[in-house]
C-alpha cells in the first residue's frame, strides 16, 4: 500500500515517532499487531522492517487514517526511515500478526514496557481504557515514566490500568 509521511518527529537521540497517512488502511487494530514499512522502490534495504502499531489516528479530512509507530534508529532500515520527510512516499503493509488476549475479568492491569517494547503496550493501555472504562490517564505519554495520576479506581467490573512505561527515550 502506497502511503505518505505525515510527520517524522525526533523523540530523543535514538527514538522517533512516525505518522503515515495510509489510504485504505483499516481504522482499527488489535494492540500488539504490527506493520511492515520501507521507503518505496528501496533496493538497499530491500526488505521492509516490522514495527508495532502505536496508534491509528482517524482521518482529519476523512480521507485516510494516520498509522503511528515509534522506532529506534539502529541499522540501515531505521536510519533510512529517520531521514524521511513530510509528504514523502512510503510503503506500509498491515495490520499484521496477532494481538493480546484480554481476560474478561481483570480488575487491575499493570503494564510495564521499555524501549521498542513501549508501542504495543501503550496501544494495549489505550485499548483497556477505551473498551473497559479504565482509569488510565497517561497512556499517551511515552517519555520517561508514565503513571496514572489522581484517578480513583472505578468500582468493578470496571478496570484500572496502570501503564508504567519506563524506557531509555
Ligand atoms: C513484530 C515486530 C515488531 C517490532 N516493533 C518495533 C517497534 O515498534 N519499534 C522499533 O523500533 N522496532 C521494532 N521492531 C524491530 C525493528 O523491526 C528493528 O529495529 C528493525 O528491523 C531494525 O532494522 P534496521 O534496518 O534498523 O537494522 P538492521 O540493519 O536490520 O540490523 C540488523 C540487526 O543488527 C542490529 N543493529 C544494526 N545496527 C546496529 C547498531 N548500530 N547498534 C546495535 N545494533 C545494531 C539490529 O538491532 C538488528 O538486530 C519490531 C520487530 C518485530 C519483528
Amino acid at each position: 500500500m502506497h502511503a505518505h509521511v505525515a510527520f517524522n518527529r525526533r523523540i530523543s537521540a535514538a527514538y522517533r515517532h512516525l505518522g503515515i497517512v495510509a489510504p485504505g488502511f483499516p481504522p482499527a487494530f488489535g494492540p500488539g499487531q504490527f506493520v511492515m514499512v520501507r521507503p518505496p522502490f528501496s533496493i538497499d534495504p530491500f526488505l521492509p522492517r516490522a514495527f508495532s502499531i502505536y496508534r491509528i489516528a482517524p482521518p482529519a479530512d476523512r480521507t485516510a487514517p494516520t498509522v503511528e509507530i515509534l522506532y529506534k534508529v539502529l541499522g540501515k532500515g531505521t536510519q533510512c526511515l529517520s531521514r524521511m520527510e513530510d509528504g514523502q512516499e512510503v510503503e506500509i503493509l498491515g495490520p499484521l500478526g496477532n494481538s493480546f488476549t484480554l481476560q474478561d475479568r481483570v480488575d487491575i492491569a499493570v503494564l510495564v514496557a521499555g524501549g521498542i517494547g513501549v508501542p504495543p503496550i501503550a496501544a494495549l493501555a489505550a485499548a483497556l481504557g477505551r473498551d473497559r472504562g479504565s482509569g488510565t490517564r497517561d497512556q499517551g505519554s511515552v517519555k520517561g515514566v508514565a503513571r496514572e495520576r489522581g484517578a480513583r479506581p472505578p468500582s468493578p467490573p470496571w478496570h484500572t490500568c496502570l501503564p508504567l512505561v519506563s524506557c531509555d527515550f
